[in-house]
């Protein structure tokens, strides 16, 4: 059993999560995917850098969340020895893949040394996965979600929502349930890059309408819930009588590219308005009109980077007015399952 009502994750002063995109290559070419290498390059991060990176945000005595990231980071050759140092440094460590696992990661590394793995999958099913994510996709990702939870480890999955897949949404609680899956992510699709495009063989954008999220994303997230499985969503739209607050005001988040871009807002990354510098293996903060100069703005809309940089996510009203406003892209709803609720 679960609440009825999700709980929204407030964004907690002092709270550090680390996001590190160790490379930028990948060996899908997924139709929504946000990497965008002229912007962050193509290296692949030397071990010894990433040690020294990873020491730079590292707070002594003090616990963060490292979630690891590429392209796709199994590819990283030195990627078990990543997990131990970080771990080391009191991260507490997740891996966000593709569900390909390469160089035999669930062999060399054990449950006890990583917090979370987490699988990307976009469908019940092959015939709605695939086509957005690639040929055989789906049952190469299902079985290694299967070895994994089989070895012990703590398994997530990540569904971003889209217009090809959220008829599909409903179908996945059983399917976790099924593979022993224990959180579940669900993400919506950005309107950056390719999304914003959109494809026109397929009638336009990919962003769903707001009622159509609202009617389906929390009651799928519930259900799941109810299995058992702790279930995360992003707020999206506020309610009229909630607050906003961007986490880049409140919390310590920085997200990490390759090329040493440190960015603190994740709308921001395809543009070269990142507050930090990694030079020389020290966080520098850049001068200039960047993304950090926007972050204590209040205006009616909500989020005033998603008003700069994807207004047509806005939708007004005769009076020109904001139907809705849009919280921070970071801001989560949850329901916990009871049975699981020392875990939140
Ligand atoms: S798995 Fe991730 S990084 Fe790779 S193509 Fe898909 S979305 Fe992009
Ligand atoms: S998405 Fe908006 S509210 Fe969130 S960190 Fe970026 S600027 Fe702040």
């Amino acid at each position: 059993m679960s609440n009825t009502a999700p709980r929204t994750i407030g964004f907690k002063p002092g709270e550090r999560n680390i996001f590190l995109h160790l490379l930028t290559a990948c060996n899908l070419s997924c139709r929504h995917c946000y990497i965008n290498p002229p912007q962050h390059g193509t290296a692949t991060l030397a071990k010894e850098t990433v040690l020294k990176w990873l020491r730079l945000f590292a707070r002594p005595g003090k616990n963060a969340n490292l979630i690891l990231l590429g392209g796709e980071p199994t590819m990283h050759p030195d990627l078990p020895a990543i997990i131990r140092a970080a771990r080391s440094l009191r991260y507490t460590v997740t891996v966000d893949s593709n569900g390909f696992l390469f160089h035999d990661l669930l062999d060399r590394i054990t449950p006890d040394e990583l917090d979370y793995l987490s699988f990307s999958l976009d469908g019940p099913e092959p015939a709605v996965n695939d086509p957005i994510r690639g040929d055989q996709v789906f049952a190469t990702c299902t079985e290694n979600l299967r070895r994994a939870v089989g070895k012990g480890f703590n398994t997530s999955v990540i569904y971003t929502v889209s217009r090809l897949n959220i008829d599909h949404l409903h179908r996945m609680p059983e399917l976790l349930r099924e593979y022993g899956v224990r959180r579940f992510f669900i993400q919506v699709i950005g309107l950056r890059g390719k999304p914003a495009a959109g494809h026109p063989a397929e009638g336009g954008d990919w962003q769903v309408e707001p009622e159509q999220w609202l009617r389906v994303v929390p009651e799928v997230a519930r259900r799941a819930a109810e299995m058992g499985i702790h279930t995360t969503f992003p707020k999206v739209y506020l309610d009229p009588d909630e607050d906003f607050a961007c986490a880049a005001a409140v919390a310590d988040n920085f997200f990490i590219f390759p090329n040493g871009r440190v960015y603190q807002c994740p709308l921001c990354e395809d543009y070269p308005i990142h507050s930090f510098q990694i030079e020389n293996d020290r966080l520098i903060r850049r001068e200039g009109i960047n993304e950090d100069r926007f972050f204590a703005l209040s205006i009616p809309e909500g989020c005033v980077m998603n008003k700069l940089l994807q207004p047509e996510n806005i939708e007004y009203d005769e009076h020109n007015n904001p139907r809705h406003r849009i919280s921070c892209c970071l801001l989560k709803q949850e329901f916990v399952p009871q049975i699981n609720s020392h875990e939140s």
